[in-house]
């Protein structure tokens, strides 16, 4: 949103004269700008003289933990994998559908390298074979970036061809949940699996693999280069360690905001200029709509991994929607299941009917909260995935904080 090169009248005639018909690209740093400044030093130095564990302990020490929205410890992901006998993969999740997330296009269309380092460090610390990366189809930009600069990289001899494969997504919300990714990249209908086994032991073509977001891997890349400290040295709220908001909503500066991992909703709408003239602040989605709603009279809670469970939802990837006195809570839910109803995958009973049932008990004047109640716990507790298990999230927060609404 915020400082993305569009593309001029005098840019596209030049894009057109070279035959270019990528005019939008944005202006992002190519690999011989990113090896200027240093770039990819870390990652010979290791593949030539490394030990992994120390760079385990990096990230580790730096506190990194998934930024895709599970949030569990990356370092400790290296060793699960690893514990399994190879050939092991790296499956890059770089799907992004959660309504109101891009913070991994805001780094991809800008520092594509500092992520790519990451990944291929977190590549050679797993000894992987190969590393796929899932990256949907709605980011042009993005997937010609990739499609050049892997090219630079092959070219230069730091990737071997082949060694890194990009595959697009097709626009399905469940493609991001990390084993219906995985499913896709095999050529299959992405639809969740069953766990146990975990990918770390059965993953991709039923090998070991580990899978990050593209985020995630940006800071491996970051935390590697400049040490634990750039982003462990945060400290606010009593919460280490940093966060790229994607904000939107009623606010005067929507875009990717990066604060302290203990901000507070006020704190995230203060980097984003404040809310919109005319406009009162009155509720948020703390991290994508699986989280559901906060009213603002809960403005005061850091933003992070756990705090968030206290009051039953999550930070999720960290996708803030702001809305105003000008909106409605019970219109915002609605619309969060009508997403879910048709992003469903369909494989499991409980969150193909029932995100179905909850649209047509919420599109009703009055809510009829029993009936609802009974059918989020069915949900929440018998549905596969991630997706139907959080589906109930935005009505149960709205039943219990907006109850004039409903
Ligand atoms: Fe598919 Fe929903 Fe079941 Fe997940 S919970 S497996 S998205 S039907």
């Amino acid at each position: 949103h915020n400082h993305i090169d569009h593309a001029t009248p005098e840019k596209v005639e030049a894009a057109i004269a070279a035959k270019d018909f990528h005019a939008h690209l944005p202006d992002y740093q190519t690999l011989a700008a990113y090896e200027a400044d240093g770039g990819y030093a870390e990652l010979k130095a290791l593949r030539e003289n490394g030990d992994w564990e120390e760079v385990q302990d990096k990230v580790l020490n730096a506190g990194l933990r998934g930024l895709g929205g599970a949030g569990f410890p990356s370092g400790k992901k290296w060793g699960f994998v690893r514990a399994n006998p190879g050939p092991r993969y790296v499956a890059v999740n770089g799907d992004e559908g959660e309504p109101g997330t891009f913070k991994d296009r805001f780094h991809l269309e800008r520092e594509p390298h500092v992520f790519l380092e990451g990944m291929l460090i977190a590549g050679w610390a797993i000894e992987a074979e190969r590393c796929y990366i899932y990256m949907r189809d709605e980011y042009p930009a993005v997937l010609e970036i990739l499609r050049r600069e892997i090219a630079a990289l092959e070219a230069a001899g730091l990737a071997e061809p082949g060694y890194i494969e990009v595959r697009r997504g097709a626009g399905a919300y469940i493609c991001g949940e990390e084993s219906a990714m995985i499913e896709s990249i095999e050529g299959k209908r992405g639809i969740p699996r069953h766990r146990p086994p975990f990918v770390a032991q059965v993953g991709l073509f039923g090998q070991p693999t580990l899978v990050h977001n593209v985020e995630t891997l940006y800071w491996v890349g970051k935390i590697c280069r400049e040490g634990p400290q750039v982003f462990a040295d945060t400290e606010h709220n009593g919460r280490k360690g940093l966060r790229n908001y994607s904000v939107s909503g009623r606010v005067n500066k929507p875009g990717v905001h990066l604060l302290p991992a203990g901000s507070t909703i006020t704190d995230v709408i203060a980097a984003a200029g404040g809310m919109l003239d005319g406009h009162t602040f009155k509720a948020y989605q703390p991290g994508g709509p699986s989280s559901g709603l906060l009213p603002a009279s809960m403005a005061d809670i850091p933003l992070d991994f756990d705090v968030l469970q206290d009051h039953d939802t999550f930070i999720g990837s960290a996708a803030v929607v702001v809305l105003s006195d000008k909106d409605s809570a019970k219109d915002a839910a609605l619309n969060m299941l009508r997403f879910f109803e048709d992003e469903s995958c369909g494989q499991c009973t409980p969150c193909r009917v029932g995100c179905e049932k909850a649209v047509k008990l919420m599109s009703a004047d009055h809510w009829d909260k029993p009936l609802l109640e009974e059918l989020c716990q069915a949900m929440g507790d018998a549905s596969i995935c991630g997706l139907g298990q959080a589906a109930p999230n935005p009505i149960r927060l709205v039943m219990r904080h907006f109850p004039d609404e409903i």
